[in-house]
């Protein structure tokens, strides 16, 4: 008998490879027929990095990602308001990574095919439904392309760990419907062009209506970078939207004019849209919070539990962090229902704080508040907020999302080897 695990993105993979750290057997089910390493960059904070080290994958790391060094926050005029250093600069034990999110997913997928043989993840084969019985739990299958069934999966758990349209949770919550749109649309590339700021810089402009977030996730080793983007826009009530799909190109018009003032003398930012590979557009949308995740023997991991908005670089990090206390709480009781309520129990009102605090805007929140007291830019930022201001801020978010450093370092390891 086994763990199955629906979905092989982050949160699928990483829980798989923890418990094949553990010796706890496991099965990956994933619906799509081939993975492929897509997405563009997402960062990976402190805690989230730790617990990938812990799974050995340090070196593999510093290969793919790009140590965050700073996070900068401007005006919608360009000008400063906040900076602070991230990672080991602010004085983490472990870095803080730029990493493009495909290239991540294909680390842990080849890392787990490495340790657990190359049929460990069973594509193609998607969770449809399930049965609970007093010892385990059947998993009905189907291959999504032709709707035809696939073999049933006998186990003791069932992982959901299968995304923001997940299967699992639209069984638990039928009456949920789907992600929730308020009316931010975000379009999303990358660009080769010069290395700005600390050339590690993480830098956020404008108001939750008009953001532009980019980064580093790679240097060229020429001066220039592979600036990951995002342009956020508050479009009108009423507006038409597509439902999510990571794939759908953007156009051009539908955004650019709105930065085409943001030529700023630490970034060129419509140079940056115009010389894009290419430009993808995704509805900033996320879940409400739940009032449970583990019912029985099944439970939901990563976005199919929570999925928030990409503020605050967390989405990523928090499905690693549900991985990683899943596995001890399933070291702990046993591959029984007990470990599925001590996981919701440990993870799930911190989480639901996060998806609460980003529908807020998290820590770019200090980008509206600075942009309601000087709507027309300012001199001095100390005029419009103070030092001690702007970092409570910060660390307000920091501490919520589990990234407090002193908190951090000196916490003993999720899963003690
Ligand atoms: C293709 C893709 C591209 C993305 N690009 C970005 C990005 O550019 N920026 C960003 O911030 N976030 C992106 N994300 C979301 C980001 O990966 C997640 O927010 C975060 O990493 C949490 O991971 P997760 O494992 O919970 O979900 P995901 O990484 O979304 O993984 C869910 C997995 O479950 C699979 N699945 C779905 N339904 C079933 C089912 N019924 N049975 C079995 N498997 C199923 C999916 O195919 C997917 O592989 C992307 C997600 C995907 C799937």
């Amino acid at each position: 008998m086994t763990v199955i695990i629906a979905g092989a993105g982050i949160g699928g993979l990483t829980l798989a490879l923890s418990l094949h750290q553990q010796g706890i057997p496991f099965r990956v089910v994933e619906a799509v027929s081939a993975l492929k390493p897509m997405g563009v960059g997402i960062n990976l904070q402190p805690h989230a990095v730790r617990e990938l080290y812990e799974l050995g994958l340090e070196a593999d790391l510093e290969r793919i990602g790009l140590r965050t060094g700073e996070v900068a926050y401007f005006s919608a005029q360009g000008n400063p308001i906040w900076s602070e250093p991230r990672g080991t600069e602010a004085g983490y034990n472990w870095p803080q990574y730029s990493i493009h999110r495909g290239e991540l997913q294909f680390l842990l997928l080849r890392s787990l095919q490495a340790r657990a043989g190359m049929d460990i993840v069973q594509t193609g084969t998607a969770l449809a439904d399930w049965e609970e019985h007093p010892h385990g739990i059947r998993a009905r299958l189907i291959d999504r392309a032709t709707g035809a069934r696939r073999d049933d999966l006998d186990g003791e758990l069932l992982i959901a760990c299968d995304g923001i349209n997940s299967t699992a949770r639209a069984k638990l919550y039928p009456d949920e419907g789907g992600a929730v749109w308020r009316g931010t649309m975000m379009w999303r590339g990358i660009t080769d062009g010069p290395a700005f700021l600390s050339g590690r810089s993480m830098a956020m402009a404008g108001t939750a209506d008009r953001k532009f977030v980019c980064y580093p996730i790679e240097d060229n080793g020429d001066g220039t970078v592979r600036i990951n983007w995002v342009a956020d826009l508050a479009l009108p009530p009423g507006t038409d939207w597509n439902r999510q799909d990571w794939t759908r190109e953007g156009r051009l018009g539908d955004f650019a004019p709105h930065f085409a003032d943001w030529s700023f003398d630490w970034l060129d930012i419509p140079w940056v849209i115009a010389n894009a590979e290419g430009i993808w557009e995704y509805p900033m949308v996320d879940r409400d919070p739940l009032p449970q995740w583990s019912f029985g023997r099944v439970t939901l991991l990563g976005d199919a539990a929570h999925a928030m908005y990409p503020i605050g670089s967390n989405g990523a990090s928090q499905a690693i962090l549900d991985a990683r206390v899943l596995t001890r709480e399933v070291m702990r009781h046993g591959r029984a229902p007990e470990a599925l309520a001590a996981y919701d129990a440990a993870r799930r009102e911190d989480v639901n704080k996060i998806v609460l605090a980003n529908r807020g805007d998290g820590p770019d929140k200090v980008l509206d508040v600075v942009a309601a007291r000087a709507p027309d830019g300012f001199e001095t930022i100390g005029d419009v907020m103070s030092a001690e201001e702007l970092a409570r801020v910060a660390q307000g978010y920091k501490a919520l999302a589990g990234f407090d450093v002193e908190t951090l370092n000196a916490r003993p390891s999720l899963i003690e080897m």
